[in-house]
């Protein structure tokens, strides 16, 4: 056998295992996932159970009303739970196209813009490069970077800056989107559970609006299916940072006329030099 035809038998071989590895991580993934969805929905239907039984054998006020509270708080987990099953399931179609990231970025921007000022966030945008090719799903990433700044403002409680940068690295192929602020930071216990599904450390408020852990799971899944990566660090104290990184497409993309109108606000968009 010639050294040529060596050299495409271990290619083919080596594709094979990357592509017997590819499903084996899809299949732990959604085993994962499955394992966990059941996990949470027992520990919800125990807490319904439990509080209705006694609910019923004590037939005073407040141990009703506490039982009422519990079964009230139980409902409204399951129902964000299911909230946040759907946005898995309503990933839409698989169609990806080469797609402007910095365009991409700054479209679901302007939808948080108003609610970043209403905390007192200062929204700083940096675009590295532009246009920001990748072949995505437009979709699927606008909800992992709507996940992330979600994450970020809610880290906020008391204002502070959420930078963004978007750059292209043409030497190493890739793109990358990080989303930074300036919260209380993320303690090492919690960051290694953070892409866990259903991870949650947001308690429900009096209205039932609480975490249900599965949006940087979410993230996640849905930035590897792009053979891409995300990765987090945090400082106590100081803040956290998200990044993405996904391939960078050759193709050419519009350039985005939301940046254009970000930029030409100025106020919080900075070209970084
Ligand atoms: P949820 O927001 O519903 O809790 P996520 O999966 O998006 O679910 O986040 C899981 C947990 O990760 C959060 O409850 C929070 O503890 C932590 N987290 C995520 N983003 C940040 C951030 N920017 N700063 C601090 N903690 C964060």
């Amino acid at each position: 056998m010639s050294a040529s035809s060596d050299v495409a038998e271990l290619r083919r071989r080596v594709a094979d295992l990357e592509r017997q590895l590819l499903q084996a991580q899809k299949l732990t993934t959604v085993g994962e996932l499955a394992s966990s969805i059941t996990h949470e929905f027992n520990n919800v239907l125990t807490t319904v159970i439990n509080y209705a039984k006694l609910g019923m054998r004590h037939k005073d006020d407040a141990s009703r009303d506490k039982a009422f509270d519990k079964i009230l708080a139980a409902g409204q987990r399951a129902s964000r739970i299911t909230t946040g099953l759907l946005s898995y399931a309503r990933r839409g179609t698989e169609r990806r196209e080469a797609t402007d990231l910095v365009k991409l970025v700054t479209d679901v921007l302007i939808l948080v813009e108003k609610d970043l000022e209403h905390h007192r966030v200062r929204l700083e945008l940096k675009i590295e490069s532009q246009p920001v090719p990748s072949e995505v799903n437009a979709g699927q990433i606008q909800q992992v970077m709507l996940n992330l700044l979600v994450n970020a403002r809610q880290a906020m409680a008391n204002g502070g800056v959420l930078t963004v940068v978007v750059r292209g690295d043409a030497k190493a192929g890739l793109a990358e989107i990080s989303v930074r602020d300036t919260g209380p930071g993320i303690p090492p216990d919690v960051l290694t559970k953070l892409f866990q599904p259903f991870f949650t450390t947001k308690q429900a408020d009096e209205k039932g609006q609480g975490g249900n852990g599965l949006g940087l799971s979410l993230c996640r899944e849905v930035v590897e299916s792009h053979t891409g990566r995300i990765t987090v660090q945090s400082r106590l104290g100081e803040g956290t940072t998200f990044s993405v990184t996904l391939p960078l497409a050759a193709a050419a993309v519009e350039l985005s006329p939301a940046a254009a109108v970000l930029q030409r606000r100025g106020r919080s968009v900075a070209r970084a030099g």
